[in-house]
């Protein structure tokens, strides 16, 4: 059976931590984030920059993502990372990468605050407030 290298010396085989950021420069997962594969049977891959994290800082808060300051994926020096709540994490994600916005009012475009109708999303509070208010509109005029 081939051996495997220690966890340790595998990642840090692979990062390279010449400039600012700490890149990684082994496998990724399809989000773009570091993989590294966890050395044992079932136990998976696992996600690079967390896995430093985790190493050097301490456990992630339950519920909380790392949220990459410097918006290097690759990455995975602890000084560019901060613990966010996850939905914090996605909203400020799609900002930051300028994406559109999907909706028209100034509400958070929170997973939770979503609609989803097919490709479309719409603002879960503008939404209930539409439909108060067609029901009061149909209630005056039933009367
Ligand atoms: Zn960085
Ligand atoms: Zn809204």
């Amino acid at each position: 059976m081939r051996k495997v290298k220690p966890l340790d010396e595998r990642l840090w085989a692979r990062i390279d931590a010449d400039g600012p950021c700490w890149l990684w420069t082994g496998a990724k997962h399809r989000n773009g984030y570091g993989a590294i594969n966890r050395g044992r049977r079932g136990l998976g891959t696992a996600v690079v920059h967390r896995f430093v994290w985790e190493l050097l800082v301490g456990p992630v808060p339950e519920g909380m993502d790392l949220d990459h300051l410097c918006r290097v994926r690759e990455c995975c020096n602890p000084d560019h990372l901060q613990p966010v709540s996850r939905p914090d994490n996605v909203a400020r994600g799609a900002y930051r990468a300028g994406a559109p916005r999907a909706f028209r009012c100034d509400h958070p475009e929170t997973p939770a605050n979503t609609v989803r109708t097919g490709r479309q999303r719409t603002c879960r509070t503008c939404k209930n407030e539409a439909n108060r208010r067609y029901r009061a509109r149909m209630k005056a005029s039933s009367t």
